[in-house]
């Protein structure tokens, strides 16, 4: 049985005080229909951002509560799929965004979506890489606006969070609460001017729980690699937060030494900026997992 939720069950702040829309099984699909990050505000090249109700940007599609969640305890999602319409949206924005200070003309671009390729201005095919901006749990205290990435998830824009992938986060409060939004068409790492190409869709996962309990959460798998994700408002301190993350995970999981953990991670591993536009900004640690095979280490299947 698969569960839907659709988009018109949202939310703005990751909050243990939100009550469930829908609640799953471990182990059971679930399909998240979502909004862009502006909630359908913006239809056309004349919708600029200085009309936009900032009030009502960045929903999240939720919360979803996932039976024998308890806090702790290692949630597995596995995104089978991502599936967006049929154009996206960008705008440039006057003070957003790492150009913000020289971007004095606010613009809104409608890319329509040709097969697997987003069409910019009628010049510049893109091709699609379908991500998920905003996925997350409710926080043990408070609530969280859905803008800030955090070790609950949220904001984190991470291109690695699509098709294939599979995210770990730690289970803050009961049934976890997860909600997610934000889908990109494509975005690249950094997302310098503060959004992706910002898409409505929807997601199919399925959450498990898997003991890996003390696992450096948020936590990312794909075919490729495995990657620590650390947010804060200080870039530097988010690199070093990601980078700690795995020699941990490489020391406590894998069983390497610090100084086989570090020189693996300095010779194979790669650091990546997921972005700096949002309150807090994101880093991630890639590890190969042909070398994690090598050292004899195998994520859960
Ligand atoms: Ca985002
Ligand atoms: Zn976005």
């Amino acid at each position: 049985m698969t569960t839907t939720v659709s988009r018109d069950k949202y939310f703005y702040a990751f909050s243990a005080d939100l009550a469930p829309v829908a609640r799953v099984n471990r182990g059971e699909e679930i399909v998240l229909e979502t909004h862009d990050c502006f909630q359908g505000q913006i239809i056309s090249e004349s919708d600029l951002v200085t009309t936009l109700d900032w009030n009502r940007t960045n929903p999240a599609t939720g919360p979803v509560w996932i039976e024998g969640a308890l806090p702790e305890t290692v949630l597995r999602l596995t995104i089978l799929d991502v599936q967006v319409e049929d154009h996206s949206v960008m705008v440039a924005i006057p003070g957003a965004g790492v150009l913000g200070d020289q971007i004095n003309v606010p613009e809104t671009t409608i890319l329509r979506h040709d097969g697997d390729e987003l069409v910019f201005k009628n010049k510049v095919r893109i091709r699609q890489a379908p991500m998920i901006g905003v996925i997350g749990l409710a926080p043990a205290h408070g609530s969280i606006s859905n803008g800030v990435p955090g070790t609950h998830g949220g904001n984190m824009d991470c291109t690695l969070i699509g098709k294939g992938s599979r995210l770990y986060l730690t289970v803050q409060v009961e049934g976890g609460l997860l909600g997610l939004g934000d889908l990109h068409a494509c975005m690249g790492d950094g997302e310098i001017v503060a959004v992706g190409a910002e898409v409505a869709g929807s997601v199919r996962l399925r959450p498990d729980i898997v003991p890996l309990q003390g696992l450096p959460t948020p936590f990312l798998e794909n075919n490729e690699v495995v990657a620590t994700i650390c947010s804060d408002p200080d870039l530097d301190l988010a690199a070093d937060g990601a980078i700690r993350n795995m020699s941990q995970f490489l020391m406590e999981f894998a069983r390497l030494s610090l100084n086989d953990a570090s020189m693996l991670m300095s010779a194979a591993g790669s650091l990546r900026i997921c972005q700096v536009v949002d309150p807090a900004k994101t880093v991630r640690f890639e590890f190969p997992k042909q070398v994690l095979g090598q050292i004899g280490y195998q994520m859960p299947a």
